[in-house]
């Protein structure tokens, strides 16, 4: 295809070159309008592969025109005409999948694995699950009297923007992206600079799959910058943000003026909460996927492990051997799970509170520093999966969001005691709850103050089920008919005959 980026095989490993990165603007690949870029770095080997447009007002001003000039044609056309053009994309995205895959653990860091099975499949379905659903939703209507109808209409918003964070590029992008186009909106948006090269991508796919132009467009630039001037834009009618909870509150602040349509996902503190009935051997597997999938940098992963005292000592004990077992390398060999955190600012983060663990009184009981990658990777941002236990629940390291490989375990007596310790933190996303009783597991999930719960299972996702956190972890919820409603406006049409 036209637009693969140079690969050089020089086995192993696989080497990206890409060719400088641009906004994608009234359907085409243009520099910013200033002129400057941002070096974008592969983390796990602290080398600039890519730059990356530093966009600014004037480069919003210019995709909102477009996406602006765009919305009526886009708005009135077929939902069948919508569901092809995302097919088309999504089918494309298909065919392009290992090197996708192999761009996103560049840009990231993450396990070759984990893009090639999660990350770009996850994608694909969010573009075929969006393209479809808009096939197959019904619209209401009230019969009020045998004179009297009234249907409800949903109309696209008009100029819609989608900002989303560097853990999950391209998964959380089109999670975004895929229902505010197919129910109608034009887009305006925005991926991290830290990690824009599948965005980038997916423009070019866009472009190949015969997308309108202005329909989508996506700029690139700093948070500060180019996200907050789209957030404020008057052209813009509601913003879908993924990101961090100090970003959303800003975000929220900017569009309360103008009492645009905000939908928030943020950060999470998530409890893993083990009762002493549990199968070990069934829990900790998936436990230590909860804990350090993606280096511990999902929304989702849990991060405070409550323990039943019975089980505590034998579950440690498993746990932290299955910890050290990991392989922590280079994050395009095949085998390695557990790569790069997304850039040396970070892993100095993650490494503080790791101090600050010990700090607190903390007792460590793996992991805790850096690891060095002989070769290539040796100037990567690379941290042992961490494990620190004898925490109190108040401590800053128990309620702060640290979104690295570093948990914590905490014993509890009874459900009561556990459901305190569960719900004593700022944020609600996501809980995974471990027990063979389900009368407890239907009561003590009732009780949960968090928008997920997973009940012997953690990250089983189907899309049609409403996503999104309580507390600081959000507003709103994204996922199947949710978020077909968030990019809509409801009219309600009355008729007396
Ligand atoms: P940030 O909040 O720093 O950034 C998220 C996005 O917002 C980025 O594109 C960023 O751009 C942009 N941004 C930053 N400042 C502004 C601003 N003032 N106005 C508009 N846009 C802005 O989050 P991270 O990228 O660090 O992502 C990690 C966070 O995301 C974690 O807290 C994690 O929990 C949360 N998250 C939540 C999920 C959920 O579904 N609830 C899922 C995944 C992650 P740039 O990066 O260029 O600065």
């Amino acid at each position: 295809m036209q637009y693969i980026p140079k690969v050089e095989d020089i086995s192993p490993p696989i080497i990206i070159i890409m060719e400088e990165i641009n906004n994608y603007i009234n359907g085409e690949l243009i520099a910013p309008i200033g002129n400057k870029f941002i070096a974008n770095l592969n983390p796990a080997t602290g080398e600039t592969y890519a730059q990356i447009p530093d966009s600014e007002e004037a480069d919003i001003n210019l995709a909102a025109k477009a996406a602006s000039e765009a919305a009526y044609q886009w708005g009135k056309s077929t939902i069948q005409e919508r569901s092809a053009l995302l097919l088309k994309i999504a089918d494309l995205i298909e065919e392009n999948a290992d090197m996708l895959a192999l761009v996103e653990t560049n840009d990231t860091g993450k396990p070759i694995s984990l893009s090639k099975t999660v990350d770009i499949p996850r994608a694909v379905a969010n573009l075929k699950f969006f393209a479809t659903a808009i096939l197959h939703t019904t619209d209401r209507a009230h019969i009020s009297n045998e004179n009297l109808l009234n249907y409800t209409k949903r109309h696209p918003l008009g100029v819609v923007g989608c900002i989303s964070p560097w853990n999950l590029p391209l998964y959380l992008f089109t999670w975004k992206i895929a229902p505010a186009l197919a129910t109608g909106n034009t887009v305006i948006a925005k991926p991290s600079e830290l990690t824009p090269a599948t965005a980038f991508l997916f423009s070019k796919i866009c472009i190949e799959a015969g997308l309108p132009k202005g329909v989508l467009n996506i700029v690139h630039g700093y948070g500060d910058k180019a996200g907050a001037t789209l957030v404020a834009h008057k052209d813009v009618k509601a913003i879908s943000f993924t990101g961090g909870t100090i970003t959303g509150i800003k975000i929220a602040q900017a569009c309360a003026p103008h009492l645009k349509k905000v939908s928030l996902e943020l950060g999470g503190k998530n409890p893993f909460i083990v009762f002493s009935d549990t199968d070990l051997e069934k829990v900790i597997p998936i436990a230590i996927r909860a804990a350090f999938s993606n280096q511990g940098q999902i929304c989702l992963c849990g991060s405070r492990f409550l323990i039943q005292k019975e089980l505590y000592e034998k579950f440690k004990e498993r746990f932290v051997e299955e910890a050290i077992k990991l392989k922590i390398g280079d994050p395009l060999e095949p085998e390695t799970q557990i790569g790069s955190v997304i850039s040396q600012a970070h892993a100095e983060k993650v490494l503080g509170y790791i101090n600050l663990a010990k700090d607190e009184g903390g007792n460590l009981l793996c992991g805790g520093e850096v690891e060095k990658i002989e070769g290539r990777c040796s100037d990567g941002n690379f941290i042992r999966p961490t494990v620190f236990e004898n925490l109190n629940a108040n401590c800053r390291v128990n309620q702060e969001e640290i979104f690295g490989p570093m948990v914590t375990l905490t014993p509890f007596k009874d459900a009561s005691e556990a459901i305190e310790l569960a719900n004593y933190s700022r944020y609600g996303l996501a809980a995974s709850l471990w027990t063979d009783n389900v009368n407890l597991a239907h009561q003590f999930a009732a009780n949960l103050k968090t928008g997920i719960v997973w009940v012997n299972c953690w990250m089983e996702r189907d899309l049609r089920t409403p996503f999104g956190g309580m507390k600081a972890s959000g507003v709103g919820r994204e996922g199947g008919i949710d978020a077909l409603h968030f990019f809509t406006e409801q009219q309600n049409i009355c008729i007396k005959s």
